[in-house]
């Protein structure tokens, strides 16, 4: 349990679909793989995995199809210790699926989804439990679930606005999935409203060109504080990162290094893991500059492993890297 915790409910909460994801055994392209790595996928699931291998109380509100692919992803979320009470099991619903490749450049790998229709997919704002959801302490949000449909969009908006009525702190990572998404316009339009209801925005330095239409992690910081965003943390990806704001009354402006690596296997999952790292360390009461650099140190552990996920250490891993 982190300082501050209450009895009364989770440390944060988070809203997401959950994949289960195939790694193809050899680099190339994916047609030619001849085996498949099983593995949980998800933005969202790997901040709340993350979070909770840290020792946070994390809640973690879904759907899945009641078929064999959604009892593993159940099962392996439970596993985390994460509470599951709000995951549901719908009988004649899907649940989704990637395909991801290997390379063996360092570069972003190719992924194929099979998410649409998805039992995820169809959950909308009714599906929220708000008292359950604001008795946590903080929300988690991506920009992954509200490009999901038009429903998820609805869920996200109200999430924000309910934990935002109730006071609580919310992170959001604006992650974007243009192919999800009818236009950039809509895209841009509908990311860009739900950061302005975050306290804590953590967009990647590419995005920020998009989303802002600023090429520098100032001016992209500058954008989102203008917004009514408290802190702003810009990824940069082996760069590390910068962040901008007020946290607990202290202001900061900051660049923070990445920590070298030595081989990079697999990009995907180093922004989750270094929001959990962000949101774990503030959560805590660390100071900006310190939990940057926890989000940092878990950035680099996830680009050099397969999966998503086995890079997230546990607390006594994180004790031990002194952060
Ligand atoms: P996203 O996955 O959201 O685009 P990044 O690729 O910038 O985000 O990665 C998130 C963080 O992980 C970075 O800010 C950095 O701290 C760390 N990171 C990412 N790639 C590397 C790398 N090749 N070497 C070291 N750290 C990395």
């Amino acid at each position: 349990m982190i300082p501050n915790s209450t009895d009364a409910g989770l440390d944060v909460v988070t809203f997401g679909e959950a994949m289960m994801m195939l790694v193809a055994d050899r680099p190339g392209p994916l047609e030619q793989a001849q085996a498949f790595h099983k593995r949980t996928a998800g933005a969202e699931t790997n901040v709340a995995i993350g979070l909770a291998r840290l020792g946070l109380r994390v809640g973690w509100a879904s759907r899945l199809g009641a078929d064999s692919m959604g009892r593993y992803l159940l099962s392996e979320m439970q596993r985390e210790g994460i509470d599951c009470s709000h995951v549901d099991c719908v009988p004649g619903q899907r649940t989704g699926m990637l395909f991801k490749g290997q390379v063996s450049d360092g570069s972003d790998p190719p992924i194929e989804y099979h998410r649409q229709g998805s039992a995820a997919s169809r959950m909308g704002a009714q599906d929220i439990d708000g008292p359950w959801l604001c008795r946590a302490r903080h929300l988690h949000a991506t920009g992954v679930f509200a490009a999901v449909s038009p429903d998820t969009l609805a869920l996200s908006r109200q999430t924000l606005a309910l934990m935002r009525g109730a006071g609580r702190t919310i992170s959001f990572d604006t992650n974007l999935r243009p192919s999800l998404w009818g236009s950039t316009e809509v895209m841009r339009r509908e990311i860009n409203q739900l950061a302005s209801q975050a306290d804590w925005v953590l967009p990647g330095i590419e995005e920020g060109l998009i989303l802002c239409g600023e090429r520098t992690p100032e001016g992209v910081a500058a954008f989102y504080l203008a917004q009514g965003a408290r802190l702003v943390v810009v990824k940069l990806g082996p760069e590390g990162a910068y962040c901008e704001g007020t946290h607990a009354g202290q202001a900061v402006k900051a660049y923070v290094p990445g920590f070298p690596v030595e081989q990079v296997v697999d990009t995907v999952g180093a922004g989750d893991a270094f929001a959990a790292g962000v949101v774990s360390a503030l959560l805590e009461g660390r100071a900006v500059l310190d939990a940057v650099r926890r989000g940092a140190w878990m950035g680099a552990r996830a680009v050099q492993v397969l999966g998503d996920t086995e890079g997230l250490p546990s607390r006594a891993q994180l004790q031990e890297a002194g952060l």
